[in-house]
């Protein structure tokens, strides 16, 4: 993507030293080296390490505690990162990286973005970001006593949920919708169910309780009403944003694989590419891959700008998980009884996939807020 026409004249000698240093970094075997047990997720440690190697705070201002590289600096790595066949790693970042201390930039509380925001940058605290609850209908609540926010709920598919020290917490104040801050060794915090995945088994994830944990009120990283809206939009529109670069790379490698296994193959007496059916899929995800390219950089554009284009990204996302799912599935289709086996390339990739598909919001929610943007457009245009 780097080489893109929109993104080319960004790129500078640091931009290829972190691309190549996280080359270097994040192989599978290296990664293996810090996980916690053989096909577990990597130890706290590990965090600590990225930040010492300028992994963590890629985009976050130099004055700030981050690398100064913005978000051309942040494709770099999970340029690199896409090498890695298990996509955990790649979430873990875009939480630390894009979610959790993007919630500090744009938030209007100095004290906390003082406090907190260097040191995770330079990844020495972990934060996780806490929205999804566990049961929809008793949402996680923050109530008022005095100075304090007393905050009482529970949180499902955490990423970094175990070894985080900071939590960002989505939940209602009178009724609306704010983040609070907190440390997560504030009494009354307690990790529940780790999770045992599929994929992304790279990256812990967890539920996370809250019984009346007590804050100050200045642990408030958003007012309720708009500015909640403004800031949830502008963090979940870069981790979408993250996912869809994270499916272009696992797209490109897909075809790069198909093409090879394509070659070697014979079916009913001709080369595996000479029937057309297998031809036109081929070709149809190349058209993908191209598609793609275009919508990131587009996107890219747009939020380097400082615009939060939240439909557009939604809609890249969608379109990007659902291409990369569904690539991955004709692919195992093309490799017949070998993939329903755990070691076949496909169906890990396939695996992969999924995890993509429900991060930072089903394909469902990617639709809706396209298409509440159409028809946004549709009545602007009309009135
Ligand atoms: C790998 C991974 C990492 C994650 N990381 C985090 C994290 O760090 N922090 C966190 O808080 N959460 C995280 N999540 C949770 C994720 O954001 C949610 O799973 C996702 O938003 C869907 O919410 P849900 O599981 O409650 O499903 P539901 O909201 O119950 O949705 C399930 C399905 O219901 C239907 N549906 C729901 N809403 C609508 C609608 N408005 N219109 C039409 N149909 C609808 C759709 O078919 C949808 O796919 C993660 C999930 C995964 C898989």
């Amino acid at each position: 993507m780097l080489d893109h026409p929109h993104i080319a004249g960004d790129v500078r000698a640091e931009h290829r030293d972190l691309r190549q240093a996280a080359c270097d970094f994040f192989t599978d075997r290296n990664v293996a080296g810090w996980c916690v047990r053989p096909d577990g997720f990597v130890a706290r440690e590990f965090w600590n390490e990225l930040g010492r190697q300028g992994f963590t705070g890629v985009s976050i201002p130099a004055d700030m505690g981050g690398r100064g590289l913005a978000l051309t600096g942040c494709i770099a790595l999970l340029e690199a990162v896409s090498q890695l066949s298990d996509v955990g790693i790649a979430l873990g970042l875009h939480v630390q990286n894009e979610v959790t201390s993007h919630w500090l930039l744009v938030s209007r509380n100095r004290a906390l973005t003082k406090k907190y925001l260097p040191e995770l940058a330079r990844g020495r605290l972990v934060g996780c970001t806490c929205h999804t609850d566990t049961d929809p209908k008793n949402p996680t609540l923050v109530r008022r006593d005095g100075s304090l926010l007393r905050i009482t709920g529970s949180k499902s598919y955490v990423v970094n949920a175990v070894h985080a020290d900071l939590c960002f917490v989505v939940g209602e104040l009178d009724g609306q919708k704010v983040t609070v801050l907190l440390d997560k060794a504030t009494p009354g915090v307690g990790v529940g169910e780790i999770y045992d995945k599929f994929g992304s088994r790279r990256i812990d994830q967890a539920s996370i309780v809250f019984d009346d944990v007590a804050v100050p009120v200045d642990n408030l990283v958003s007012a309720p009403g708009i500015q909640q809206l403004l800031q949830w939009n502008h963090v979940m529109t870069r981790a979408r944003f993250c996912t869809a670069v994270d499916a272009y790379y696992r797209l490109r490698d897909l075809l790069a694989e198909a093409r090879k296994v394509g070659r070697n193959k014979n079916v009913a007496g001709k080369p595996f590419f000479a029937h057309v059916v297998n031809r036109q899929a081929y070709a149809n995800a190349w058209v993908d891959l191209v598609l793609l390219r275009a919508g990131i950089a587009d996107g890219y554009r747009h939020l380097i700008q400082g615009r939060t284009p939240t439909a557009r990204i939604a809609g890249l996302k969608g379109y990007a998980v659902d291409r990369l799912c569904n690539f991955a599935a004709l692919c195992m289709d093309w490799q017949g009884g070998r993939a329903a086996s755990t070691d076949n390339v496909f169906a890990r990739a396939y695996v992969q996939a999924l995890a993509l598909r429900m991060v930072a919001g089903s394909q469902m929610t990617m639709r809706e807020l396209a298409n509440n943007s159409f028809q946004g457009r549709v009545e602007a245009n009309a009135a």
